[in-house]
């Protein structure tokens, strides 16, 4: 789930302020073990999300799916309730962009769904989406999401000791210009940890070498979300639905993100993709 500002935030983020809680929190090692249980758990998630994506299938189902694996793995889905929000996991399809609610309605050939879903476990939180062909897809909407992904790519790239935040918006902004694409500035990325959302905001553009610099221990929910078309977002009367103004098609894809001394640790990444991980930096080391 995307940063938001809403008015009654507005004012727990005043509040925040004045009592010093706008710094960017760094993370323990201990803590950090618990966000890279909360990562792995959501990543699972997601995996079994994307397999089940298919012409016939619901986003309730996958939502009812979300929540029974979050729950039996011993976590809490973070979305249900937060402000309100009724679901376990935002499924935006097409035009939505974010937020997205859960229907029994089947998806559809040529469809696309962005699924965003969170684990609070042990009091941490793992964040994590992506965007999902249904069936057959266009070609124009397929080097969408894959730009997307590169740009979440990128924007990891940049999560070392010493850099900005500003230099992970520039990654993606920059990629993500030279497709034309627009690149949505209402929602951002956001700092992680015992809450969704911390310090700082990671907008999906700016410019390199500005913003907070960049430490070890903070984890960052880093979330491209780019339209095929304008980068002007409305929000349905859901209150919560949001979709681009032109009606063409978003993709959205995040990681959770620590930063170590030696550089980014994409903390939603599920067991396999781990040790297929590893084997490939060895691989990379012996060559
Ligand atoms: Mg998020």
């Amino acid at each position: 789930m995307s940063r938001y500002l809403k008015v009654g935030e507005f004012f727990s983020y005043c509040i925040q302020f004045l009592i010093g809680k706008r710094m960017i929190i760094a993370k323990s090692q201990k803590d950090m073990d618990k966000m890279r249980a909360a990562g792995e758990l959501i990543a699972e998630v997601r995996e079994a999300l994307r397999v089940m994506v298919q012409p016939g299938v619901s986003t309730m189902d996958l939502n009812r799916a979300a929540d029974k694996m979050i729950r039996d793995g011993g976590a809490v889905p973070s979305f249900i309730g937060y402000h309100g929000f009724p679901f376990s996991i935002c499924a935006s399809v097409n035009e939505a962009i974010v937020h997205g609610f859960s229907k029994e309605t089947p998806l559809n050939e040529g469809d696309i769904v962005s699924l965003d879903m969170a684990a609070t476990l042990n009091g941490f939180v793992g964040d994590t989406a992506i965007t999902v062909p249904v069936g057959e897809i266009g070609d124009e909407i397929k080097q969408l999401i894959k730009v997307t992904d590169e740009c979440l790519v990128l924007g990891i790239e940049q999560c070392y000791v010493n850099r900005r935040v500003g230099d992970i918006s520039w990654a993606i902004q920059q990629h993500a210009d030279k497709h034309g694409y627009g690149i949505v500035r209402d929602y951002t990325g956001h700092g992680i940890g015992r809450s969704m959302h911390e310090s700082p905001q990671i907008p999906n553009y700016g410019r390199a070498g500005t913003k907070e610099k960049i430490r070890a221990g903070f984890c960052f929910a880093i979330e491209p979300m780019l339209n095929l078309g304008t980068k002007e977002t409305k929000t349905l009367a859901d209150k919560w639905t949001v979709v681009t103004l032109d009606g063409k098609p978003s993709a959205h894809s995040e990681h959770t993100v620590a930063v170590t001394q030696d550089g980014p640790e994409i903390l939603t990444l599920t067991k396999e993709q781990k040790s297929t991980l590893k084997i490939e930096k060895a691989e990379t080391v012996s060559a």
